[in-house]
């Protein structure tokens, strides 16, 4: 049987996963990626490195914010005005969705159950087994030791366990993939306590878009990882077209390019021109600590999502809104202020933290978007969120008692979050939309499928969904 996987991301990740169980079913296996080939080494920066970085950079640019966990991506911001390469950062908060959630989307909950353990074979995720976190949402598939987090955070979660009824938000420590310096990579072998909790450390680093590739390189699943941007589907013949004039028929295609690039190559192949897309509404509310802890701050604490919380309404098991709380590195100073301000990004880094908020699907932002001689032309509808979020800052100062404070003046919104989905062609959902081509072997995967937009991280669901359609269409497949 010969394959083809459009795109080299979590959705492809998902289904590669499932392939590599039907080895002797597949002759040849393709997998298209618009990026350019990885580089062996995977380098970690040092701190003058990244000053240094940030010294030569251009500032009309987009900036990556990541950059000591080595990255190319820019963060999102509005999302036709930024050119950024769909999701080369796919992070590292890595949640299931709830039993309720998963009910939007197309496959049962005991499959997703099982595809997430499948997943958490081939990648390691840390987190605490003993918070509330965990007991809410059932089974987290954590495989890893916790990460160490900046004293404050630590303090605010045992004084938080606390006052969990009366707030009715429930925090724990952040689900975070990793992976791991050492030979063997597979997740079932021995857990790493690692104190320095990832920031330039010499035995962990975020599980990246960098090594899916590198898993897929290992794999014993033998397959050709193709540098090119597919152009065009022919959806009748399954046949792809890529730099312009090689073209190759397949047996089985799984498009898992992104919400965006799914898209573009509906409108190439198959002239649609009317779309729908939704994100997630986000807002940014920076903390404040008034507290001093200069004698015993922890700088080698974790910088990115330390701590995640959900609110969940009248005790069900639905979550609403959804939160992660960072400890803001250096490295982001540098990217916020003026230079001669950065001798004091430490000290900041210990009275200044971040917390980002996720809205539920309600307040989803519907994009429609029509492509016109070419150009795309897109009208944003946005829900007004604020009595939502105004609410929701309270319940926030709630949470944070006199261990921090927040103001409202302070809160802002990020442009666009990053939970692409709902994709509409010509106002039929996604997922119905791809029966017909289901039957005929093409099988769209990711967000793009996904109908609602819950607030969680949406990456290792994206996994799962992939994985478990890759499954099916395998055993479909006479
Ligand atoms: C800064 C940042 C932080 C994030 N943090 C988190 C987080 O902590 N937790 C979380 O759950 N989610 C996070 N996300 C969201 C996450 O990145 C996305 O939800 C996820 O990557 C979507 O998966 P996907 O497989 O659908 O698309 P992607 O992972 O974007 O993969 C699409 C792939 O298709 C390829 N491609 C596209 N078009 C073509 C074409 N025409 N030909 C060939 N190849 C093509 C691309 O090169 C890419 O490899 C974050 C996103 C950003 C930007």
């Amino acid at each position: 049987m010969k394959i083809a996987i459009v795109g080299l991301g979590a959705a492809s990740f998902g289904t590669f996963l499932a392939l590599e169980k039907y080895c002797e079913k597949i002759s040849c296996l393709d997998i298209f990626t618009k990026k350019e080939k990885i580089s062996d080494e995977k380098k970690i920066y040092s701190i003058d490195e990244i000053v240094n970085f940030y010294k030569k950079l251009n500032y009309s640019k987009p900036i990556p914010p990541k950059i000591n966990i080595q990255t190319k991506a820019s963060d999102t911001s509005e999302i036709f005005k930024e050119n950024y390469e769909a999701m080369d950062l796919w992070g590292s908060s890595c949640l299931p969705l709830s039993k309720e959630d998963l009910a939007y989307n197309r496959f049962e909950f005991d499959e997703y159950t099982e595809s997430y353990r499948d997943i958490a074979k081939a990648i390691r995720i840390s987190g605490c087994e003993n918070d509330l976190i965990e007991e809410f949402l059932g089974d987290t598939y954590i495989n890893e030791e916790e990460i160490t987090l900046d004293e404050k955070l630590e303090n605010l979660l045992k004084k938080f366990d606390k006052s969990i009824n009366k707030n009715n938000i429930i925090l724990g420590k952040a689900r975070l993939a990793l992976s791991h310096n050492k030979k063997s990579n597979n997740a079932e072998s021995e857990r790493i306590k690692c104190e320095c909790s990832l920031n330039n450390c010499n035995i962990h680093t975020l599980f990246l878009s960098n090594d899916i590739e590198r898993y897929i390189q290992d794999s014993r699943l033998k397959n050709n990882i193709i540098y090119e941007k597919v152009e065009y589907i022919d959806f009748e013949n399954k046949k792809l077209t890529y730099n312009s004039i090689k073209k190759k028929q397949y047996d089985v295609i799984f498009i898992c390019a992104g919400p965006k690039e799914t898209m573009g190559l509906l409108n190439r192949s198959l002239k649609i021109k009317n779309f729908q897309i939704s994100d997630s509404q986000s807002y940014i509310l920076p903390m404040f600590s008034f507290k001093k802890n200069l004698r015993n701050a922890k700088d080698n604490s974790f910088s990115l999502t330390s701590l995640i919380g959900v609110l969940r309404q009248d005790h069900s098991k639905n979550e609403k809104e959804f939160i992660q709380i960072y400890k803001i590195s250096d490295e982001l100073w540098y990217q916020a202020l003026p230079k001669m301000f950065w001798p004091l990004s430490k000290i900041l880094s210990r009275f200044i933290y971040a917390c980002v908020i996720y809205l539920d699907d309600k307040y989803k932002i519907n994009y429609i978007i029509n492509y016109k001689n070419n150009n795309v032309v897109y009208k944003k509808i946005e829900p007004n969120s604020k009595s939502k979020i105004k609410k929701f800052v309270r319940k926030i100062r709630l949470l944070l008692g006199d261990n921090f404070k927040v103001f409202k003046i302070f809160l802002f919104k990020k442009k666009t979050s990053h939970h692409f989905g709902n994709l509409k062609v010509d106002d039929i959902p996604l997922k119905t939309f791809a029966h017909k081509y289901e039957k005929k072997g093409i099988y769209f995967c990711g967000s793009a499928t996904f109908t609602k937009l819950p607030s969680i991280s949406p990456t290792f669901t994206i996994m799962a969904d992939s994985n478990i359609l890759a499954k099916k269409a395998i055993l479909d497949f006479k």
